[in-house]
């Protein structure tokens, strides 16, 4: 997979990617961070400039991304904006990303970019949560470590992300390990029995337990799938 991250900030996003799951992607994921001031035309390289209408903040101009994302030479299949209005970062939207060969990242600052950018260039909106950052940096960070763990290969044990929280719908079931009793707290019994029978039925048992009483807006959904 590809991944081209476009941002005012490359130095921030380059550091911070080889701290996440990207650096056990190697050979699996190739990722470019673009750095938009790169594109910018001009003396001064600007890449923002004041909004039409008027009103406070800044905004990024179109020429900078447009130039930037013609001169990656495919055409990729999701161009995405990290945006407060765009669709939810869920498990589900992973795992249709870690599915496509190329996908660019745009990052937004300020009052964000040209709406012509959205119109014409950007296939995908996604929102992070119903909250406001300054920046996409960080936005499209958590896009590239929910994508790139999903990519076969790239966790020690593929089991493992499948039975993460979100993957089926279900919380995730609580983890423990060694020493089984630790200062008058005890790992449950059925864990340490060695029954794999017992141990996945309780796991599923104490999933939808946690689902119904955390998250009752997903519970609610997975009783409508597994009655359908
Ligand atoms: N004026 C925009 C609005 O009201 O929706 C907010 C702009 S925000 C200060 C600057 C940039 O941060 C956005 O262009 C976007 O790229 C990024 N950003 C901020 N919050 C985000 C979120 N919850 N999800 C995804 N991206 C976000």
């Amino acid at each position: 997979m590809r991944i081209d991250i476009l941002t005012a900030l490359p130095d921030y996003v380059e550091r911070v990617v080889g701290l996440t799951v990207v650096r056990r992607a190697k050979g699996k994921v190739e990722l470019h961070v673009h750095d938009l001031g790169a594109y910018a035309e001009g003396h001064y390289k600007q890449i923002d400039d004041y909004p039409y209408g008027g009103g406070a903040g800044m905004v990024l101009k179109p020429e900078p991304i447009f130039t930037c994302i013609e001169a990656l030479g495919d055409t990729p299949d999701e161009i995405i904006y990290l945006s407060p209005d765009g669709e939810p970062l869920t498990q589900a939207l992973a795992n249709t990303l870690s599915l496509k060969k190329h996908i660019v990242l745009l990052a937004g600052h300020y009052k964000g970019v040209d709406h012509r950018v959205r119109e014409a260039l950007v296939t995908r909106e996604v929102s992070v949560g119903d909250y406001v950052l300054s920046g996409g940096e960080l936005p499209a960070l958590l896009v590239v470590d929910a994508v790139v763990r999903l990519i076969p290969g790239v966790l020690g044990d593929a089991q493992s992300a499948l039975e993460d929280s979100f993957q089926d719908g279900l919380l995730g079931a609580p983890a423990y390990t060694r020493p089984a009793s630790f200062r008058g707290l005890e790992v449950p019994e059925v864990l340490c029995s060695g029954n794999h029978n017992s141990i996945a039925e309780w796991r599923e048992e104490v999933r939808q337990q946690r689902t119904r009483e955390r998250r009752p807006d997903l519970w609610q959904q997975y009783v409508a799938r597994v009655q359908t």
